[in-house]
């Protein structure tokens, strides 16, 4: 089987679209939607990501900001600009890049989040409304991976999926929202047994441990469909050469660069196996940050009334 792709790109580039024109009609109303970014400590990959965001964001019309921080930032500093975009009335979005350095206390910071502000929802009041299927800002990864799945009509009700990861961001939000969408859902994680055969079960594969290529396949069902949600790094020869073999391409751009992303999931197993699936870059990253601009309109809309 070769498998076809789900564009997140495409789809991420409509919700862009679309949140565009919201943010033009809220702006008409005078509400100028506004997100604010708190970027801790100097992590490369998070330095790219806010970037994005920020760039992203004002595309759309969203007045966006970064507040940035050095690693010697303290707690009560990071708890003292929470309280003051708290009482902001022109911020509708506030968002705390992860990880946050060493020794600040994750849950306390990002616990003094206004729910009402948590464009993330990463806060425990909106986390526990998600479950309850109640109204809430959902966390921007899996929320981006259902809108893909929505558009690109792949059927969930009643269907057997796994996801492999049960972090809080990805993994935990990602089966509840397929257990809402009547998937019978399985959770897997790094003390699952015999992980190979239960992935092979699932109709709907999602992935997202954060492990190269990890995804081979005698994991992937003939004709399943599989979302990838994992970004890695990877920067030898002998993972370029497992990862992509006989790809002259990637060999090349990695003789440039030093490094290449892959996902999760073997990019050669997957278009083998699976019936539809997202690549790795251009599949769920696209969709992570249209839905951040989305939450950041939604939560204006709310908060605002309008
Ligand atoms: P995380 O917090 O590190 O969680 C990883 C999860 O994977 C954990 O539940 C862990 O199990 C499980 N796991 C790790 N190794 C495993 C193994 N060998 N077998 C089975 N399960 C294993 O990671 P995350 O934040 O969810 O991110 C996962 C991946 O998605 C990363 O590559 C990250 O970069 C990527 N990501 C991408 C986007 C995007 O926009 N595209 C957004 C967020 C994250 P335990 O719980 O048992 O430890």
């Amino acid at each position: 089987m070769t498998a076809t792709i789900l564009d997140g790109a495409k789809v991420a580039a409509d919700i862009r679209r679309e949140t565009a024109e919201a943010v033009a009609e809220l702006a008409l109303r005078g509400a100028v939607p506004g997100l604010s970014v708190i970027l801790a400590g100097e992590d490369p990959a998070s330095q790219v990501y806010v970037r994005s965001k920020e760039k992203g964001a004002r595309e759309a019309g969203i007045r966006a900001e970064t507040l940035r921080f050095p690693a010697t930032v303290t707690e009560a500093m990071l708890l003292a600009e929470i309280g003051r975009l708290n009482a902001d009335p022109e911020v509708d979005g506030i968002l705390v890049q992860l990880p946050l350095p060493g020794g600040i206390g994750t849950s306390r910071i990002l616990e003094a989040v206004d729910p009402a502000k948590d464009v993330d929802g990463f806060h425990p009041f909106n986390v526990g409304r998600l479950v309850q299927g109640k109204p809430a800002p959902v966390p921007c990864t899996p929320a981006g991976v259902m809108e893909l799945l929505r558009r690109e009509n792949v059927l969930l009700r009643g269907t057997r999926a796994v996801v492999l990861g049960r972090s809080d961001i990805v993994g935990k939000p990602m089966a509840t929202l397929l257990t809402k969408a009547d998937a019978t859902v399985t959770v897997a994680h790094s003390k699952t047994r015999d992980l190979p055969a239960l992935c092979r079960e699932a109709e709907l594969l999602v992935a997202a441990i954060g492990r190269p290529a990890f995804v081979t396949a005698d994991f992937i069902r003939e004709g399943a469909v599989v979302i990838d949600v994992g970004v890695n790094r990877i920067d030898t020869a002998a993972e370029v050469a497992r990862c992509f073999p006989g790809d002259e391409a990637k060999a090349a751009a990695f003789a440039a660069k030093g490094s290449l992303l892959v996902g999760d999931v073997h990019p050669v197993d997957v278009r083998e196996r699976a019936s539809r699936y997202t690549p790795v870059p251009g599949g769920v990253g696209p969709l992570t940050i249209a839905r951040l601009l989305a939450n950041t309109v939604d939560l204006c809309r709310a908060r605002r009334g309008r």
